[in-house]
């Protein structure tokens, strides 16, 4: 039997008051704080609701164990990452849900070096945590809570020592943020201003109820941002997520062009300039990208889905560039983990470095039309289905990092792979043309749906067919 979890792909997640209550946070902290054994821990939190009252909670716990606690205030994640490395702590929690709904919240725990655990650290917080085995200190040993740090500030200057800060003032960059309501309220409008762009602001109030539009930057959240850009004759949109660790990218024609095609265009500026470089990336990410690491002479490392992998595998490789098609970007000479403002400069050097205009240095790059799908799978079926999915397909060009992916001559590809959480199995089909990319979709949505169907009968035909009465 699979042994409870706490950490989901992305830190510990849950509905505020339901699942994830203060009294959870508590011990939580407890566990962290006895995991990181006294240390020097930073504590951030998001602008969702909850979100003090998560981080007051934490912070008790972790005092109790008589770690020292940094109230980093209510900060970016990243911004909250860069200061663990910064200010060289033992260790940081933020307290964040990312992109997901307001009634929601979260817990990351992050290592000394400001990027989340790797995956055998949690596994040590988790068994703490279910067996109580947490280590409180006595009265005169508790920890003390000091306030004094300027995240904002830090993180700012930090990003702004990346930026072609003359060559974007003489441009005079005219720009629309949209926040979402969320943290990136805080940081990007002013430290876009302070490198001299004209900047517009749509949702840049902090509010925990994201009464602008939902929190995730995903292109059907974005026309507000997509229309405001062309009213205005903006330059560029950036639309950030609830924590402020991905952005989402409009051209000045008020096209929103997903994260993938502002990840690839990163990617190929960067080979220019550092030939032979490694670039990190899931086995989600387009085709596109592979194109365009290939072109410029890079190397290109497929990793598991999640930016837990594609940080540590980065810090591994001594990689300076990963991305997700989601809007992530990590930039290892700042710090390698998702960051917005990062992944603002690095499109705004572009644009200054070659003179040219957003949508026309995206549409120097490949097309590529992607669909997704879904066929539903119970959890305990997923494995059996991915075995005998991966026997039914070896012959063809397969990479099994995470799920199938199957890759074709003409440059399609498919990706089948199990939801981490839900009851069912995704699919992301891709090629050169709409019709192609989806006749590889109904094919394979098909293929599973068949697998899932023969492995559901054979699991009912193997158990007893009559009810039988409780004595
Ligand atoms: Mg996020």
């Amino acid at each position: 039997m699979e042994s409870k979890r706490l950490f989901g792909t992305n830190g510990i997640r849950g509905i505020t008051n339901e699942e994830l209550t203060p009294e959870f946070a508590l011990k939580i902290a407890y566990a962290t704080g006895s995991f990181f054994k006294r240390g020097n821990i930073l504590v951030g939190y998001d602008g969702r609701t909850s979100s003090p009252m998560l981080a007051n909670a934490v912070t008790a716990g972790l005092i109790s164990t008589g770690c020292q606690v940094y109230n980093g205030g209510m900060a970016p994640t990243p911004a909250i990452q860069y200061a663990i490395k910064h200010h060289r702590m033992d260790g940081g929690v933020m307290i964040t849900a990312s992109h997901n709904p307001p009634q929601y919240n979260g817990i990351k725990v992050m290592a000394k070096d400001g990027v989340e655990l790797p995956r055998e650290k949690e596994l040590k917080i988790e068994k703490i945590f279910f067996n109580n085995k947490f280590q409180l200190a006595e009265w005169n040993a508790l920890g003390e809570i000091y306030s004094k740090l300027n995240v904002l500030e830090t993180y700012i200057e930090a990003v702004k020592r990346h930026a072609d800060i003359e060559a974007i003032r003489e441009k005079g960059y005219k720009i629309v943020v949209d926040a979402g309501n969320g943290v990136g309220s805080l940081t990007l409008p002013r430290l876009l201003r302070e490198i001299g762009c004209q900047v517009l602001t749509l949702n840049a109030n902090v509010d925990g109820t994201f009464p602008g539009r939902p929190s995730e930057p995903r292109p059907e959240n974005l026309q507000e941002l997509a229309s405001l850009v062309k009213t205005v004759k903006a330059d560029l949109g950036i639309a950030l997520d609830g924590d402020a660790d991905r952005a989402i990218f409009t051209d000045e024609k008020g096209q929103i062009h997903w994260g993938d095609r502002s990840f690839a265009l990163i990617a190929k500026h960067f080979l220019i300039e550092n030939p032979k470089e490694t670039v990190v990336t899931p086995v989600s990410s387009s085709q596109l990208i592979k194109d365009v690491v290939d072109e410029y002479k890079g190397k290109l490392v497929w990793t598991k889905v999640g930016s837990i992998t594609v940080a540590r595998t980065m810090l591994k490789m001594k990689a300076k560039l990963g991305g997700e098609e989601n809007g992530g970007v990590f930039y290892a000479p700042h710090h390698p983990v998702r960051d917005s403002a990062m992944t603002a400069i690095l499109i705004l050097n572009i644009m200054v470095r070659t003179g040219k205009r957003l949508s026309e240095l995206l549409r120097e790059l490949p097309t590529y039309y992607i669909e997704k799908g879904k066929v539903e799978c119970p959890h305990e079926l997923k494995q059996k289905t991915l075995a005998e999915l991966t026997a039914q397909v070896k012959n063809l060009k397969v990479d099994t990092i995470d799920g199938v992916k199957i890759w074709f001559e003409d440059k399609s590809a498919i990706l089948i792979r199990p939801s981490g959480t839900e009851p069912l199995y995704r699919l992301y089909a891709e090629a050169k043309t709409k019709q192609r990319a989806k006749t590889l979709l109904k094919k394979y949505e098909k293929t599973v749906r068949t697998l899932i169907n023969k492995l559901m009968d054979r699991s009912i035909g193997g158990k007893p067919k009559r009810f039988h009465h409780q004595s």
